[in-house]
């Protein structure tokens, strides 16, 4: 990828180029934004632009033998960890590179603008959520360990990095804080608030703005106004107040519903992760005390019948079943479980 086959983003190009031209390269760096804004391809290009033999104007050549080995993602020292769960195939010790394969077809099909909805899609595991576990964060400080296979940068690419797990970030603190020379953590992050401040602190970030995270943010905050409303009554299970808003919820069309549910999935997921170390999730309720204490309430012992009564509904959903008994099934065994925490 060079800079110039992305989209606008001019002045975040120059700053990606400006860096390296000054000598400057943070051993951690991240581009925050969406991937559908191009945050993953100025990712890469700033990477290729790095390793290119013949720079120039700014940008990579395009022609030398490394950067056509980074255009077609099989640079031997560029690594990457992603988001993964479980599959069909592998289900057992699994971490980021048993999937590779996918994930370079992925990037290479949608020119690395390709959404995480979009790659669980690819992969097969849309009704799951992945998330980037200590498995992956081990490979991340061996690969980084070993010998550069080119004499030039060792790079390991971490895409979603606020999809890592608190032991994964844990595991990474130390390779942040005391990195091998020679080797660079590119973090791309959609939104930093999910990211350990400690984490946060160590690397340095290029923030990508544009309509993909618009467009993302306007469809959340309906979610989030749909999805705080109905958690507050799954606690007080007021049947009229609950069955009003379980109304609301089916009146979104099937498309919707499937999103809509895969959102409360996400958001769960999120809070099993952040909940345990005291951190709050931006849960959209635009009230602190609701989004430092709902996480709490999703613990070990309740997330997986939490995944479990999503994952049912998401079913239900695609089976036409219907949609207002589905989503009351679903409230009932989500006010259950949150009482199981
Ligand atoms: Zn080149």
């Amino acid at each position: 990828m060079q800079f110039k086959d992305i989209e606008g983003q001019q002045d975040v190009k120059k700053r990606l180029a400006e860096i390296i031209d000054s000598g400057r390269v943070s051993h951690a760096q991240m581009v925050l934004g969406a991937t559908a804004d191009g945050a993953l391809q100025l990712a890469l290009a700033y990477l290729q632009y790095l390793c290119c033999e013949n720079r120039h104007d700014g940008d990579s050549c395009g022609e030398c033998p490394s950067c056509k080995k980074m255009a077609s993602l099989m640079h031997p020292d560029l690594h990457f960890v992603f988001p993964n769960a479980a599959t069909a195939k592998v289900d057992k010790n699994f971490w980021s590179g048993d999937f590779m394969p996918e994930f370079r077809e992925f990037l290479l099909q949608r020119n690395a603008r390709g959404t995480l909805d979009e790659w669980y899609a690819h992969l097969g595991i849309e009704n799951k959520q992945g998330m980037i576990r200590e498995s992956d964060a081990a490979h991340i400080v061996s690969d980084l360990a070993l010998k550069s296979y080119e004499g030039g940068w060792k790079m390991m690419v971490v895409w979603m990095a606020e999809k890592m797990n608190p032991a994964a970030a844990n595991k990474l603190l130390k390779t942040l804080e005391e990195p091998t020379p020679g080797t660079i953590i590119m973090m791309v992050c959609e939104s930093d608030e999910r990211l350990l401040p400690t984490i946060r602190s160590r690397v340095q970030t290029i923030t990508v703005r544009g309509e993909g995270a618009k467009a993302k943010n306007e469809t959340d905050a309906a979610f989030a106004e749909l999805l705080v409303a109905w958690l507050r009554l799954l606690f007080k299970l007021k049947m009229k107040e609950l069955s009003a808003q379980v109304d609301k919820m089916a009146a979104l069309n099937r498309e919707q519903q499937k999103q809509f549910l895969g959102y409360t999935l996400g958001v769960m997921r999120d809070c099993f992760l952040h909940g345990a170390a005291g951190l709050p999730v931006d849960i959209g309720s635009g009230d602190q005390k609701f989004d430092t204490m709902f996480p709490t309430m999703v613990t070990v012992n309740n997330v997986e019948m939490i995944e479990q009564a999503l994952d049912e509904a998401i079913m239900a959903v695609e089976r036409n079943a219907n949609a207002k008994i589905a989503l009351m099934q679903l409230s009932f065994s989500m006010s259950r479980a949150l009482k199981k925490r």
